[in-house]
C-alpha cells in the first residue's frame, strides 16, 4: 500500500508541475499576443491624421523662429544662411550663390 501511495503522489507532483509549466506558457503566448496587438493599436492611434498634422503645424510654427525653408532647394535653413528674399521667397546662400 505505501508504494501504491508513493506513486500516485509522484504522479500528481509531475502533472501539477506540468501544468504549471503550461499555465506559464501560455501565459507568455497570451502576454506576446497582447503586446502585440497593443503596438498594433498604438501605431494606428500614432498614425491618426488630426494628431500628425497639429504635430506638424507646432514643429512648422517652431522652426519659423530662427529658421526658414529656401524656396529654391526646400531645405530649411537658420536665419543666418539666408542670402536674399524675393517676391516674398527666401533664398539661401547655397542656392544664391
Ligand atoms: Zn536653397
Amino acid at each position: 500500500m505505501a508504494t501504491d501511495y508513493d506513486a500516485p503522489r509522484k504522479t500528481d507532483d509531475e502533472v501539477s508541475e506540468d501544468s504549471l509549466e503550461e499555465l506559464k506558457t501560455r501565459r507568455l503566448d497570451t502576454s506576446s499576443s497582447a503586446v502585440d496587438v497593443d503596438e498594433a493599436e498604438l501605431a494606428e492611434a500614432h498614425e491618426l491624421p488630426g494628431a500628425d498634422l497639429s504635430n506638424e503645424e507646432l514643429a512648422v510654427k517652431v522652426r519659423q523662429a530662427d529658421e526658414f525653408t529656401c524656396s529654391s532647394c526646400f531645405l530649411v535653413h537658420h536665419r543666418s544662411q539666408l542670402a536674399r528674399e524675393k517676391d516674398g521667397k527666401l533664398i539661401c546662400r547655397d542656392c544664391a550663390a
